[in-house]
């Protein structure tokens, strides 16, 4: 039985990939420090033979027992109001966390695959974003924190893989959603949808004609999944290129809640990119990968999982 150790395993991302990586048979170690992840999202294989837990923060040195063919390394804060408030967790577990887990790969013989992001993109001054854009980061603003340890791990992940022969794979994973994601994590979607829910006003940062493109959260996870198994080294954007503007989706957020909520506008966060859209022609011909979940469909799924939780859940501001 092929064994895989996912680090990030009790966050959105991370608790996603431990259900596939199980109904397709592999062992999978799940890791955690919980620092913006919830035990919820894996108490559902507690009891399961094939998982197994490890709380752990990555950034420390990491020892497993028995040998480990993948590695994914999901683990890090990942919205804004997280890694703002996280900052040096935020740049240790990108950089720490990425080489301890390439050193346990090297160690183990195992391939790695690394969640990247389209933050290295900065805010791009080309549209849409393919692979080869090199990217527009402030390293020194509030998001560098983020963008920064991500670019950083991508280099190394290379050094890795030029250095040591490490069989490395890189996603670069453009804004996903769905069930699991924190209801107060800040993130536009959870930040909507539990506004709708509280009945209060739907908060636009900025003019609202920014634009974001959102991936369901299933269509990500096979993206991913086929891009491990594959023989390609380089970075890969996986995302929905169905590219909207802030103010029209809080407005489809609206009509999908029936709630007759207002929206507001708030101050546009500094270095928050103007424009983001993928370019998978990349992924459609190396992973014959597209996404198939319409938006409408993904955010019906999403809606019925906040619906879901409870009143606690609901009001809780703080984590
Ligand atoms: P998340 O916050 O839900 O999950 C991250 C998990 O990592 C959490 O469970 C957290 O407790 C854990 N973690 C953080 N630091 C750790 C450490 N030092 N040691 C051990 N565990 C640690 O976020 P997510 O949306 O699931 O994102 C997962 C990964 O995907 C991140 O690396 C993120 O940068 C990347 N990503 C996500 C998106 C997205 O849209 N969801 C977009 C781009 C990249
Ligand atoms: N956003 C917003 N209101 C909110 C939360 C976010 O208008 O309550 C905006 C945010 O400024 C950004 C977009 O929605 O332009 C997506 O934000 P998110 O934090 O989800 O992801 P990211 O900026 O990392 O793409």
């Amino acid at each position: 039985m092929k064994r895989v150790l996912i680090s990030g395993a009790a966050g959105f991302l991370g608790s996603h990939l431990c259900d596939r990586f199980l109904s397709e048979g592999y062992y999978v170690i799940g890791m955690d420090n919980f620092i913006t992840g919830d035990r919820k999202n894996i108490s559902h294989l507690w009891n399961d033979s094939k998982f197994e837990f490890i709380e752990h923060d990555v950034s420390e040195f990491v020892k497993i027992d028995g040998g480990l063919d993948y590695i994914l390394h999901f683990a890090s804060p990942a919205s804004p109001i997280d890694y703002l408030k996280i900052p040096i967790q935020t740049l240790k577990v990108g950089s720490l966390g990425t080489h301890n887990l390439l050193g346990l790969a090297k160690a183990k013989k195992a391939r790695i695959l690394i969640a990247s992001t389209s933050e290295v993109y900065g805010d791009p001054l080309i549209h849409p974003q393919t692979e080869e854009y090199y990217g527009n980061v402030n390293a020194i603003g509030p998001r560098g924190v983020y963008d920064e340890a991500k670019r950083f791990m991508e280099s190394i992940t290379m050094a890795y893989h030029r250095f040591h022969g490490l069989e490395t794979r890189i996603v670069r994973i453009f804004n996903t959603y769905g069930p699991r994601m924190r209801l107060n994590d800040g993130r536009v979607i959870p930040a909507f949808m539990g506004q709708a829910l509280r009945g209060e006003d739907l908060t636009i940062f900025g003019d609202g004609i920014q634009t974001r493109s959102f991936c369901y959260v299933d269509d990500q996870i096979e993206g991913i999944f086929r891009l491990l198994l594959s023989d390609y080294k380089y970075p890969v954007n996986i995302g929905n290129p169905n590219e909207i503007t802030i103010r029209d989706f809080a407005e489809e957020i609206i009509k999908l809640t029936e709630t007759n909520q207002k929206v507001v506008y708030k101050d546009l966060p500094i270095d928050d990119p103007k424009q983001r859209q993928p370019d998978i022609t990349l992924a459609k011909k190396i992973l014959n990968w597209e996404p198939k979940v319409k938006r409408r469909q993904g955010l019906q799924l999403t809606f019925d999982y906040f619906k879901s939780l409870s009143k606690e859940e609901l009001y809780k501001m703080e984590h």
